[in-house]
């Protein structure tokens, strides 16, 4: 099974490429999280990338495009995945079959732009294991330490709210014409945002089981 997750940031992306990838068994890619890797290492790429990441923008597309290349070559990579945050922009989702081959379908999941600022300025991460918390929806055990790994939790860059007003207005710029090229494909599954992360899962599993 190979699945595309296509939504804004803080539409719920992460969770249920997690919650997907358990039940299918499959591997969970994320851009994101492989440019914050770099950004942590401090690669060359990683130095290269600081600013644009920080400022919500976007990563050039020949650099993602070769990352996931990459990516899905490696071994854990054969029995399927879900890309979480890529395609972003029309150019991706045109190379899109020529990197991964034939895919089962692209999720995309919808939600207003209000509901997402209100749920992204109380997001916290972990600078050491990534994990990501919510004061209100997912808060940690003790405040402001990282549940995982006893780190120090930190609001990260592309978390402020001007940060995430700008993403927005880029993902409604450059990534959602990408939902038209693939409804033309018949290859869309589009689900509601709104709700129980848990919820949001089975509406996806179910579409996709009508849609095999
Ligand atoms: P995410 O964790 O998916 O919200 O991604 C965090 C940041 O990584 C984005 O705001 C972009 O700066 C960058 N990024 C991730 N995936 C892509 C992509 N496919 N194309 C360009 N930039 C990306």
């Amino acid at each position: 099974m190979k699945l595309v997750l296509l939504g804004p940031s803080g539409a719920g992306k992460g969770t249920q490429a997690k919650n997907l990838s358990r039940k299918y068994g499959i591997l969970h890619i994320s851009t994101g999280d492989i440019l914050r890797d770099h950004m942590k290492r401090q690669t060359e790429i990683g130095r290269k990338i600081e600013h644009i990441m920080d400022k919500g923008k976007l990563v050039s597309d020949s650099i993602v495009i070769n990352m996931v290349k990459e990516r899905v070559r490696m071994e854990d990579a054969q029995n399927g995945f879900i890309l979480d945050g890529f395609p972003r922009t029309l150019y991706q989702a045109e190379v899109l079959e020529s990197i991964v081959g034939q895919f089962n379908g692209v999720v995309a999941i919808n939600l207003d732009d209000e509901i997402i600022i209100k749920r992204m300025s109380g997001r916290y991460s972990c600078p050491e294991c990534g994990s990501v918390y919510h004061v209100n929806f997912y808060p940690p055990k003790e405040q402001g330490i990282c549940d995982v790994c006893g780190s120090d939790l930190i609001q990260r860059e592309d978390d402020k709210e001007t940060t995430v007003i700008n993403r927005l207005k880029l993902y409604h710029e450059m990534t959602e014409p990408i939902k038209s090229f693939f409804k033309h494909k018949n290859l869309l599954i589009e689900v509601d945002g709104i709700g129980e992360a848990s919820e949001v899962t089975k509406n996806i599993i179910e579409k996709l089981g009508e849609k095999a």
